[in-house]
């Protein structure tokens, strides 16, 4: 059995069940597809909306100091010159002489650095600086006056709105400011699968508090962040911190630490959580000549706040959630089963239905208890081929609750319930399919290797 973990191989097998089952598949596939694009079909919009509203529902029902904004993905020019990204959101770009690869600068090793050498062992061009942002032209002119960017933080969006939303809802500092939308960064190298994309999805909170405070709230959201992950389900052996150093801090950071996965290429990036101080309200009240300071009426104080950012990616927590999920399993002597353990509040499907023959009046029942079932969760009805095949389809795609409608359904009423990561069977009758659900559900904990 594969080290899930660490294997390259499971990469492969992730991005092959992806597709063969309609989790995500390459974009314009029928022209051969586009490097680096992808897109979530019928499973994988489903898994990605869900981590999505698990974010939404953590940051803005659970914490009631957090309001929510959806932001524009254009916006003025000025905001990137404001933001220091036209000036400074470069990454470095080196080309291996012979084969022509490009490669991050930052990506290589000390040694590859230090000898100019690419991992091939060929020499390496000089690293030059390349901007990340798309750059295009609103209008039908394409002159320097309508150039604008696609954005390439969701981040920029709140801090303008800052001074709106104080205005017009009932925020104190300490407050914060919850997003999710498109980003785009034109990458140098993107590859494993949806970890690196040119266009991608992030999960940003800006929270936003006085200067003296700003260490106590930069640890507090360390922990949440951290904590959040477990809510999720994720397996805290394959989560851990990392610390950016003085020559990785970005341009407007103070401090800075990740949370990385342990993905099947190895530890890389999931979140950031950083404390970008005064450096984006001030520069935006410059740039803008808008007073964005805040007055605590109560001490009767004017301050610029500092910020602390929560800056996940949700196309990356796609593929952490998949990755973490997939086993695959030993049962008995020589059959394997692949299954992914998706916590139930993420599965694409939570119940699967099935009548255990079509005749006899069980397909109708079947279909009977599955509608029902609709009205509270995402269900699939399913009649074809052998039960324990029909299982093992579900397995694969993460369902972590089966029904079965057999003959003693129609004596008594009752159903068999199967589980997902178990393969327990229990007897209960119709009733309670639904209460047993949602409370199994609740009280959902990870298994497994
Ligand atoms: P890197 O140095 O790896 O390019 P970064 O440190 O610049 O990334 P941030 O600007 O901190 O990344 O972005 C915050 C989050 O947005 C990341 O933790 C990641 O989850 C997500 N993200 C950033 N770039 C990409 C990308 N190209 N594709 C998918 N997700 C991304």
């Amino acid at each position: 059995m594969a080290d899930v973990a660490t294997d390259p191989k499971i990469m492969e097998s992730i991005v092959s069940l992806c597709k063969r089952r309609g989790f995500i598949f390459p974009s314009s596939d029928i022209y051969g597809g586009l490097a680096s694009a992808w897109d979530y079909g019928p499973l994988g919009s489903e898994l990605k909306n869900r981590i999505q509203r698990f974010w939404w529902r953590d940051m803005t029902q659970l914490h009631d100091d957090i309001v929510g904004l959806d932001a524009a993905i254009m916006m003025h020019p000025r905001v990137w010159e404001a933001s220091g990204h036209i000036e400074n959101f470069d990454d470095l770009l080196v080309e291996d002489t012979v084969t022509n690869e490009r490669f991050r600068f930052d990506h290589l090793t000390d040694e590859q650095r230090e000898t100019m050498t690419s991992p091939a062992g060929n020499p390496l061009s000089q690293p030059r600086k390349f901007n990340l942002m798309f750059r295009t032209h609103m209008g039908p002119v394409e002159e320097s006056a309508s150039v604008v960017y696609l954005r390439p933080e969701t981040a920029q969006g709140i801090y303008v709105n800052f001074k709106n939303v104080v205005q017009t809802s009932r925020v104190r500092i300490p407050f914060g400011i919850a997003q999710v939308g498109k980003a785009f960064r034109n990458e140098i190298v993107t590859k494993n699968f949806i970890f690196r994309t040119c266009e991608f999805e992030q999960m940003e909170m800006q929270y936003f508090v006085h200067p003296s405070e700003d260490e106590k709230w930069f640890d507090y959201w360390r922990g949440e962040r951290m904590e959040y992950y477990r809510r999720l389900g994720i397996r805290p052996d394959r989560l851990r911190w990392k610390e950016h150093g003085p020559d990785e801090l970005a341009h407007y950071a103070k401090t800075a630490y990740d949370i990385e996965y342990l993905f099947p290429f190895g530890w890389s990036e999931l979140e950031g959580v950083h404390n970008r101080t005064d450096y984006d309200l001030s520069r935006h009240a410059e740039y803008s000549g808008k007073d964005l300071t805040y007055l605590d009426d109560q001490k009767n104080e004017r301050f610029v706040p500092y910020i602390i950012e929560t800056s996940a990616g949700l196309t990356r927590s796609v593929l952490t959630v998949l990755a973490d999920a997939y086993e695959e399993e030993r049962v008995g002597e020589n059959d394997t089963r692949t299954v992914l353990r998706f916590h139930p509040d993420l599965a694409p499907v939570t119940v699967g239905v099935f009548p255990l023959v079509k005749k006899d009046g069980l397909a109708e029942r079947a279909r009977e208890i599955e509608r029902a079932l609709r009205e509270d969760f995402s269900t699939f009805y399913d009649q074809g081929g052998a039960i324990g095949r029909r299982y093992r389809r579900q397995d694969e795609i993460g369902t972590p609750y089966c029904i079965t409608i057999d003959y003693e359904t129609k004596e008594n009423d009752t159903v068999t319930l199967r589980f997902r990561d178990s393969m327990e069977q229990v007897r209960i009758p119709v009733s309670e399919i639904a209460p047993r659900i949602r409370s199994e559900s609740r009280a959902y904990r990870r298994v497994g290797s």
